[in-house]
């Protein structure tokens, strides 16, 4: 036996746990112990036990089956793995060696006898069990386990329906709710807009700058609250897969400059410089202009944002034979690697939410985590698709991260999207040219 021998105990039941850890730790063993069979094969893989004991009716898998999963690992061709079980019909010493278990010990357990018995297993001792019987309890367990796989299988698949169900009623009460809110909040917006530019507010205004300001600031909360409204309504159609592109051949360079527009003041305000080159946008395709339009928003609003004041942004377009590539680059705090697949799902964000603003434009400011799932859905609607690069996050070294945008422009075998189609203005083949 080696100098103080680890042993594992898996079993669900505390104070079954306690005991046998405290007689087993007395005699001299070190023991970890595990209150299920999952959690068991993870400790066994990490620690390396040198015994296993192992109740056999534990909460999620059995103890037969913990022990096949753990034998089909090399590491544990040659562990003894021992039950601790008050199975005792005729048959269940069998049907545990069949699975692999090397001993077979009765609750209630002889606490005297333990540490021997345990002893004998680490040295090299086996139970034996009768040819023809472990035959039959071979292929008994066979069925069982396919049997239990089979109905798990079955119970995912219902839970996964329901799961489905009360995903669609969620949509519906997010997408109900934010019409629901848009409808008076249209009105409340017409009505401080009027007030706004009513001649009596700017009379009041010249007697108090304070009461002017007011009402600025209730129309800029507004119009903020609209747009997370909207972002929400256009979540909702995407994630229903409702996307009706209204497609028309739009000139990509007239969509990109209309998106960098509306940032070119809060551009100047934070003295960012963003870099754009209309000569190579020059490419006509046909798509939702709408929609791109909004994607490339949403990847500029966040440049911006996770950029510091004095950065760069650089909003960029190759055209390859098949596809066109849109790059915005900045050089801004960058993205976790971690993250950079999640950044893309509803409402998921990566920095601290504490740090979180409705502010659009402000550094570190935030939203709800749905401008990249829409832009995603929007990308995946026309054929396309969108990814990141970065190398990290950092707030000093700011290694800036590069978001991608990839159009088809001719439909891909077997898909029913109505494809992209390239043309250049002046005639010539835009793709031949590499524009
Ligand atoms: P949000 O409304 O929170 O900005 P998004 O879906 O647009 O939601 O972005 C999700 C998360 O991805 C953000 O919370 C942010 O952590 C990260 N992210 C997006 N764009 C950038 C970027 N250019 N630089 C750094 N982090 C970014």
């Amino acid at each position: 036996m080696p100098d103080r021998a680890t042993i594992l105990y898996i079993e669900d039941d505390p104070s079954s746990r306690q005991l046998i850890q405290r007689t087993l730790t007395f005699a001299g063993y070190r023991v970890l112990v595990a209150p299920c069979g999952l959690d068991g094969i993870d400790f066994a893989k990490r620690e390396l036990p040198d015994l296993i004991l192992m109740d056999m009716d534990l909460p999620d898998l059995s103890g037969r089956e913990v022990t096949t999963r753990l034998r089909g690992d090399t590491r544990f061709h040659d562990t003894p793995i021992v039950a601790l079980t008050g199975q005792n019909q005729t048959g269940d010493r069998e049907r545990a060696i069949a699975a692999g278990l090397t001993g077979y010990l009765n609750k209630p357990i002889d606490i005297e006898k333990l540490p021997a018995q345990v002893a004998y297993y680490l040295r090299g001792g086996k139970d034996v069990a009768d040819e023809v019987m472990l035959r039959r309890a071979q292929a008994d367990y066979n069925q069982e386990v396919v049997s239990r796989l089979e109905s798990k299988i079955r119970e995912l698949e219902r839970s996964n329906a329901e799961l489905r169900r009360l995903d669609k009623v969620k949509d519906a009460f997010i997408q109900l709710t934010a019409h629901e809110l848009r409808t008076p909040l249209t009105l409340i917006y017409g009505y401080s807009r009027l007030i706004q530019e009513s001649p009596t507010l700017n009379q009041l205004r010249a007697q108090s700058t304070e009461f002017g300001s007011f009402v600025d600031g209730l129309v800029e909360s507004i119009e903020r609250m609209a747009r997370v409204i909207n972002e929400i309504l256009t979540m909702a159609r995407i994630a229903s897969g409702r996307v009706d592109l209204a497609l028309t051949t739009l000139n990509l360079g007239d969509v990109a400059e209309r998106a960098i527009h509306q940032y070119e003041v809060v551009a100047r305000q934070r003295n960012l410089s963003m870099r754009f080159e209309a000569g190579q946008w020059r490419l006509a395709v046909r798509a939702d202009a709408e929609l791109i339009e909004l994607a490339l928003h949403n990847l500029l609003g966040n440049a911006i944002k996770y950029t510091p004041d004095g950065g760069l942004i650089n909003l960029m377009c190759r055209i390859n034979v098949s596809s066109v590539q849109i790059s915005v680059q900045d050089s801004g705090i960058g993205i976790d690697l971690a993250d950079q697949k999640s950044i893309f799902e509803r409402f998921y964000t990566a920095n601290d939410t504490q740090l979180h603003s409705t502010s659009k434009t402000a550094f570190r400011g935030g939203g709800l985590g749905l401008g990249l799932s829409i832009t995603r859905g929007i990308i995946e609607a026309h054929g396309g698709r969108i990814w990141v690069e970065s190398t990290g996050r950092d707030e000093r070294k700011l290694p800036g991260s590069t978001f991608f945008i990839e159009l088809p422009l001719q439909a891909r075998a077997g898909t029913t999207l109505r494809p992209l189609i390239a043309e250049s203005f002046d005639g010539s083949d835009a793709a031949a040219a590499g524009h």
